[in-house]
């Protein structure tokens, strides 16, 4: 396994031989089983994988976790070694953001909701570093969690605006025994928040049962998500969602798919999920 720091590395690699496929998976690191299920799939699928770790500045707001979110580099290399990937990129902040940069890519619609309205910079940060890791790895094949259901409607819209020249592949959401989406924020929960973070899931689930059962008004449905996470005490409800999976709109009635989806505070760790209908 190369890793590689600097894009001029990077981009020797991939074209040593231009005809082999490659799977891209963009991380953060502070691996977990999730992220290394989306190396996985890469590996079926490609003759050559990459993987990046980097903790994007410019997705995290001031008052966000940019200098605390958990690191752990040399375990994340050893894991990716395991998974037999080729290459990792993982670049210094400067690589990727030199001091002259300036080009941002913004994207409307999609991104105004759900995470948008709590992160309202969010996005700009997520799309503008993946456009670069496309164009500096420019993959056959990139590969996202279902875990961040907006990013993935966000990041197609602009493979499909922009032109990217690959496919985007994503990804079930791999999760704790107990239902608890895997996330490197897990971390930061104390051991009783961690035994009601599964309210997440448990309501999203109870959601998807209404529908399965006939439900069709997204009020409805958005109330018993909505009740189940207003009865946990640790919890403090950011948002719940009943929308659209493709436009993010909020459904007034369910008639073809739904993208159930919440976000919720314990303390100051913010932890969101979401479970995908794609019809009734
Ligand atoms: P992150 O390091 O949090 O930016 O995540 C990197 C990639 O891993 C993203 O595409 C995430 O959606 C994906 N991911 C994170 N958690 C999970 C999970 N529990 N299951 C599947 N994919 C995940």
């Amino acid at each position: 396994m190369i890793i590689a720091k600097t894009i001029s590395e990077v981009r020797t690699i991939r074209w040593e031989n231009p005809n082999l496929s490659w799977g891209l998976v963009p991380t953060m690191g502070y691996l977990h089983e999730g992220h290394l299920s989306l190396a996985r799939h890469a590996r079926k699928n490609n003759d050559r994988v990459a993987a990046t770790i980097f903790v994007n500045p410019t997705q995290f707001s001031p008052d966000e976790d940019l200098s605390t979110y958990p690191r752990a580099l040399e375990q994340d290399l050893a894991l990716l070694a395991r998974e037999n990937v080729d290459l990792v990129f993982v670049p210094a902040d400067n690589e990727i953001y030199p001091p002259d940069f300036q080009t941002e890519v913004h994207l409307k619609q999609v991104t105004q909701p759900l995470e948008g309205s709590s992160r309202p910079t969010h996005f700009l940060g997520v799309a503008t570093v993946v456009a670069k890791l496309f164009n500096i790895i420019q993959p056959t094949r990139a590969y996202f969690g279902q875990k961040d259901a907006q990013q993935t409607v966000v990041l197609k819209q602009m493979v499909r605006d922009l032109n990217f020249n690959l496919e985007l592949v994503v990804c079930p959401t791999v999760r704790e025994p107990d239902g608890l989406a895997m996330s490197s924020r897990n971390k930061y929960l104390s051991v009783a928040e961690r035994k009601a973070a599964v309210v997440l899931n448990r309501a999203l689930t109870a959601g998807e049962t209404a529908v399965s059962q006939g439900e069709r008004s997204g009020d409805t449905v958005r109330q018993i998500m909505r009740d189940i996470i207003n009865a946990e005490p640790l919890a403090r409800l950011d948002y719940i969602s009943a929308a659209d999976p493709l436009t993010l709109v909020e459904l007034g009635q369910i008639k073809t798919g739904v993208l159930l989806s919440t976000a919720v505070f314990f303390r100051t760790t913010r932890l969101i999920d979401n479970l995908l209908i794609e019809r009734i």
